[in-house]
């Protein structure tokens, strides 16, 4: 196995895993195999506890891991599925050597950072990193490591050892380190500095790792000068110092990152060349290029809960952004708060009561996504009636599918007080229910987490023909409530089809409305599988209604395969 581990320096919020993710398009795109491992230093266990206000979405895997947003980069970027033991965090180190000691493995001995936690992490990267992850037998040829956190940090230092010894154990033409770092420019004269780069790798270097590559963030080009300097300075070879400058948008980081030979000199450090093929990118700069030249766009809103940190919703605007693509156009995406729209912000906030209405009256699709807690529901709530009513395309995910049918249990059943028991647990109505795929009674995760099956009844429903005139889907889920079986019949009668169930026949997994012309729910998160140039059926049929070319798409499917050409 040959390791490339990415480490950040000076500041956080580099784009250390955009970087790290570009570096593994640039070396699969030389046929290899690439996996990939992020490490956290928190100690959380796992991202399922954090708040996306603070630390953006969590992301979900096939196999149920809550992750960090990163890994949604690697699954993105490198077409790959990883598993939850690709995210280690201090906590997953912690609790393994605990354990072991709890059962007495250690036989009497002192249990200690190094060597016992230092060997721990060394032993999951060893696992971890043969895993295959691109669908094909046998290990990949080279796992990308990036490190969280900037070098120094006190929750990163047993990390930084561990790495150390991998590097010794494993041999110099098995790692290559690339530190990324930051050229800011001060004064009047706009003078690039690479102090803070100096100190950052001098820091690295006393912790016994020696980068072998930079990869320095600015938002104008280096300029030799500067590149000699950082070489000089920082004991890195010049043709292994590469520049990350600002771009028109993230798809142009690999292709920079190949026109500075990146991957030659990743591939001789890991004695790699004479295996390695020439990079292609043909497609990959394609994409990156007619992204920047479309000229028109769709308005969506974003009716949520985090609309004030657009990391709470990543992968959300990541398969807007994919299915915008194929349609052409490009995502203005919209955020609106959920609170904004309600009665209550009228009197207490009328600007941005106001101002909330006129950008969802203006948009051509709405979009309520995920989220947890009752507040803003009653906004969205609004917001799905709005869309109902007006023939708006409509799409909600989980949350957003909840709502949908809460709204239509009180606007077209007529009960008023239908809700979530999540909600209001008295609620003499409910429509969504608390059904854990567990015992009610067992302690622990009661979330239904990872890839289910769904069954879809009819291939006549528009869902299965975005599918591809598919029988059933498997997609991921988070989330605790499912919509009540006991309405189903009730809601089907006045005209709604809950057409996607699971295995089990009882959880209603899709909703439509066919007497709109675009008005569907997913209990599933399809955004979490959608990928550049295969866009995620629901986000597509979504943009494609919008634009107003919903029929066509679905009828050019139908003969061939709209999704094939995309
Ligand atoms: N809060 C809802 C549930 O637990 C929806 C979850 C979600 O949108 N991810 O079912």
């Amino acid at each position: 196995m040959k390791y490339v581990l990415v480490t950040g320096g000076v500041v956080s919020g580099l784009g250390k895993g955009v970087t790290a993710s570009s570096i593994g398009v640039v070396l699969k795109s030389c046929g290899l195999r690439v996996t990939s491992i992020k490490i956290d230093p928190y100690l959380n266990t796992d991202a399922g506890t954090m708040s996306p206000f603070e630390h953006g979405e969590v992301f979900v895997l096939d196999d149920g891991g809550e992750v960090d947003l990163d890994l949604g980069n690697y699954e993105r970027f490198l077409d790959v599925t990883l598993t939850k033991d690709n995210n280690i965090t201090t906590g997953k180190i912690y609790q393994s050597v605990l354990e072991k000691e709890r059962r007495g493995d250690y036989l009497g001995k002192t249990v200690q950072v190094v060597p016992h936690i230092t060997d721990a992490i060394k032993d999951w990267i060893a696992s971890v990193s043969l895993i295959p992850v691109d669908g094909k037998e046998g290990p990949p040829d080279i796992c990308v490591i990036e490190l969280g956190g900037t070098v120094g940090d006190i929750e990163s230092m047993p990390f930084i050892e561990a790495l150390r010894q991998l590097s010794f154990s494993v041999g110099q033409e098995n790692f290559c380190l690339i530190h990324v770092s930051l050229i800011p420019v001060l004064g009047v004269v706009g003078e690039q500095k690479t102090k803070p780069t100096q100190h950052s790798v001098r820091e690295l270097r006393a912790l016994g790792l020696t980068p072998h590559l930079l990869a320095c963030r600015s938002a104008q080009p280096l300029l030799e000068t500067t590149k000699a300097k950082l070489s000089q300075f920082c004991h890195v070879q010049a043709a292994n110092i590469l520049n990350i400058h600002d771009v028109p948008n993230i798809w142009h980081i690999p292709l920079l990152l190949r026109n500075q030979n990146a991957h030659l000199s990743i591939l001789k450090q890991l004695n790699l060349l004479s295996i390695a093929t020439q990079p292609a990118l043909d497609s990959w700069t394609r994409m990156a290029e007619t992204f920047d030249n479309i000229t028109n766009s769709v308005k969506i809103s974003m009716v949520g809960k985090y609309v004030g940190l657009t990391d709470s919703y990543l992968s959300v605007a990541k398969a807007l952004l994919h299915a915008c693509i194929a349609c052409s156009l490009k995502p203005q995406v919209e955020w609106i708060a959920a609170s904004d729209l309600e009665d209550e912000s009228k009197k207490s906030t009328p600007e941005a009561h106001a101002v909330a209405w006129k950008t969802l009256k203006n948009a051509e699709c709405i979009l309520v996504p995920g989220g947890f807690g009752d507040r803003g529901v009653s906004g969205m709530i609004l917001a799905a009636k709005y869309a109902r009513e007006n023939n708006v395309p409509y799409l909600g995910i989980c949350l957003g599918m909840q709502i949908a049918v809460i709204e239509y249990a009180r606007s077209v059943l007529g009960r008023e007080r239908a809700n979530s028991t999540e909600f209001d647990a008295q609620t003499p109505d409910p429509a969504v229910i608390f059904m854990p795929e567990g015992s009610r009674t067992h302690m622990g995760s009661t979330m239904r987490l990872g890839s289910r099956r769904t069954l879809l009844q009819t291939r006549d429903c528009l869902t299965s023909k975005l599918y591809g005139n598919t029988d059933y889907v498997d997609e991921r889920h988070r989330h605790r409530y499912e919509v009540n079986p006991e309405v189903v019949q009730a809601l089907e009668e006045a005209g709604l089809k809950l057409i996607g169930k699971d295995e089990t026949g009882k959880r209603v997994e899709v909703m439509e409305l066919p007497s709109h012309p675009f008005y569907v729910g997913v209990q599933f998160h399809p955004e979490f599988k959608s990928r550049p140039r295969r866009p995620s059926p629901p986000f597509l049929g979504f943009i494609m209604a919008a634009a107003g070319r919903l029929e066509t798409h679905l009828s050019f499917g139908q003969n061939g395969s709209a999704s094939m050409s995309l």
